[in-house]
């Protein structure tokens, strides 16, 4: 496994600065959340390590490796978003197996890769269904299994629960913790939901207008917020 680190990332659109020195390292294997309002640069940030977009500063290491200037498709990471994002024609099985034949994995190897991504997200057995056959959680763990299948090297998840209602949230919130244990992938994780960020992960990076204003374990984070922004935004009066 390897970590991520982001070291004075500048990026604006026109005359907004959205994101400012943005220095900050996800460790590798570990479960790490990006936690902040809406507008404060999350999305961003995290497209930057994706190779979604570039930044006007700064660099993006994998493992120590600057991959900055790589492009999207030879970074290794996968990514999952808010809207799931599945091809709503073609079966479950078809949806994973897409990024496997773009990758020129196909036959036999492809059928085995299919197979334990739909296991690890318990998903055996649905192969043939088409998306709206599927419940909101259910085709989120598809788009799951497809951002796992490649065996990536980062597994980046931009608000993957929050289309889905609150039972179904708490229910994937497990699901998601258990299957970045048992694939001990590299994870970060966008948020706007202090709850979500504290019981989900292993380390917490808050960001405010641009910029990192504090990173730590949950517990930390929680009894010490560093500055006033944290905490109101943790709901606390000190
Ligand atoms: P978050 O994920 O924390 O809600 P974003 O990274 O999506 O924040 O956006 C941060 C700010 O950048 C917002 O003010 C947003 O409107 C602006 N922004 C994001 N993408 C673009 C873009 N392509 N063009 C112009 N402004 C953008």
């Amino acid at each position: 496994m390897i970590g991520v680190d982001v070291s004075s990332i500048g990026k604006g659109y026109g005359t907004l600065r959205v994101l400012d020195q943005v220095s900050a390292s996800f460790k590798a294997g570990q479960f790490t959340s990006l936690l902040g309002p809406s507008g404060s640069g999350k999305t961003t940030l995290l497209r930057i390590i994706g190779g979604f977009i570039e930044p006007d500063e700064g660099a993006v290491r994998f493992g120590g490796e600057d991959v900055t200037h790589v492009p999207l498709w030879q970074r290794k990471v996968g990514m999952v978003f808010q809207s799931y994002a599945l091809f709503p024609h073609m079966s479950v099985q078809d949806n994973v197996v897409f990024g496997l034949n773009r990758r020129g994995i196909r036959g036999e190897a492809a059928r085995r890769q299919v197979a334990e991504a739909l296991e690890m997200v318990h998903l055996t057995g649905l192969e043939q269904r088409k998306p709206r056959q599927l419940s909101g959680g259910q085709q989120q763990r598809v788009a799951l299994a497809r951002a796992i299948v490649t065996k990536p090297r980062v597994l980046l998840l931009d608000e993957p629960l929050s289309a889905l209602d609150r039972r179904l949230r708490q229910d994937m919130q497990i699901e998601l913790r258990r299957i970045q244990r048992e694939s001990g992938l590299t994870t970060i994780f966008v948020t706007h939901d202090q709850e979500e960020a504290l019981t989900l992960s292993d380390t917490v990076a808050i960001l405010d207008r641009g910029h990192i204003v504090q990173e730590g374990a949950p517990l930390d984070i929680y009894e010490r917020p560093r500055t006033r922004f944290a905490a109101s935004f943790l709901g606390d009066a000190n």
